[in-house]
């Protein structure tokens, strides 16, 4: 099996009925900038910024945060990528930054964090920005995004550091492109604020491992609980179709970055619901190309207006693995 989807791993994924479906990398260490990675993916759906702070003893200065986003963005040319502003606290936590709370993935976590340090927020903003000196395919991405005025501020401070790189780069004739702003819709209380969003972000996307965590309060990392965590619960189904259908009367772009994405039945689901890029782990690549290959959205979408009508996550998942394994 394996190396059947291998074989496919380079092609486009098209579907049986043509349509064209990004597959994007899910990235944070450099390896995922290497060789054979390059060409599977149309592009970075996901780089997950924290990782490389992760892996520092003390914040990574500015020009050391540069020299990394380059290298990332030059692996990529004419390829998007989104990077995505520090997403600490909660399960990803920063060795030199100490956070003590009862509750910590109700706390100081993401956006919230960087909001509360503008110095630092703004710094890698406009590193960021100077590596996209030399390349078009920056666009970056809020995470844990809860209110408007997290997005409001976020723009804001975007502007700054757009301003001031640019003054930067002026002085030597050189300019860089204002990027496209997304927010990640992955805390509840966004679904019912896409609408007044829509009007400061460029485009969306879900991250479903913390959707799926607050929607039904459940740790996304607790063994104990594990049978509940399920991105299948009728209620989270809901949630992703209404973020579908709002990305499209919105005309935004949407994706899906968490698992879900890189999950064949997941994927089946998501591309009924009208969802076009899913961005992945690279083990999980071939596979999803494999069976985006085989599907046709025309033939998924009857199985999903079924599935909306089912109470529970088997009824659904029934319906879609019944036609994965019909493909193959
Ligand atoms: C998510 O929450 O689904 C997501 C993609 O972000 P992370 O897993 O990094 O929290
Ligand atoms: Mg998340």
């Amino acid at each position: 099996f394996d190396a059947l989807v291998g074989g496919e791993s380079h092609l486009p994924s098209v579907t049986r009925d043509g349509v064209r479906i990004s597959v994007l990398l899910n990235a944070g260490l450099s390896v995922d900038g290497e060789s054979a990675v390059l060409d599977m993916a149309d592009g970075i759906g996901l780089y997950r910024t924290e990782i490389p702070f992760m892996l520092h003893d003390s914040f990574p200065s500015e020009q050391e945060q540069t020299a990394r986003y380059r290298a990332i963005l030059a692996n990529y040319p004419n390829r998007p990528v989104c990077m995505r502003t520090l997403d600490v606290g909660g399960d990803k936590p920063l060795p030199y930054l100490p956070i003590v709370e009862d509750n910590p993935f109700l706390g100081w976590r993401g956006i919230r964090l960087t909001l509360d340090h503008p110095e630092l927020f703004l710094s890698q903003l406009k590193a960021m920005l100077r590596a996209s000196e030399q390349q078009d395919n920056l666009s970056i991405m809020l995470p844990m995004v809860t209110s408007l005025s997290e997005v409001q501020a976020g723009r804001r401070l975007l502007d700054q550091a757009w301003l001031e790189v640019s003054e930067e780069l002026g002085r030597r004739g050189s300019s860089i492109r204002y990027p496209s702003l997304g927010a990640m819709i992955e805390v509840p209380s966004a679904l019912y604020i896409l609408p007044e969003m829509a009007a400061y972000v460029d485009f969306w996307s879900v991250g479903s491992n913390d959707l799926t965590q607050y929607l039904l309060a459940v740790d996304r990392n607790n063994s104990r609980v594990a049978d509940i965590y399920d991105a299948f619960h009728p209620a989270v189904i809901r949630a992703l179709y209404q973020i579908a259908n709002e990305a499209h009367q919105h005309a935004k772009p949407v994706s899906v970055c968490g698992e879900m994405a890189g999950d064949p039945l997941g994927v089946l689901v998501l591309m009924a619901m009208g969802y076009r890029r899913f961005s992945m782990n690279l083990s999980s690549i071939p596979k999803i190309k494999y069976v985006i290959r085989r599907a046709s959205v025309e033939e998924l979408q009857p199985l999903l207006e079924l599935g909306l009508k089912q109470d529970n996550s088997a009824a659904l998942k029934s319906l879609f693995s019944g036609y994965l394994e019909q493909i193959g």
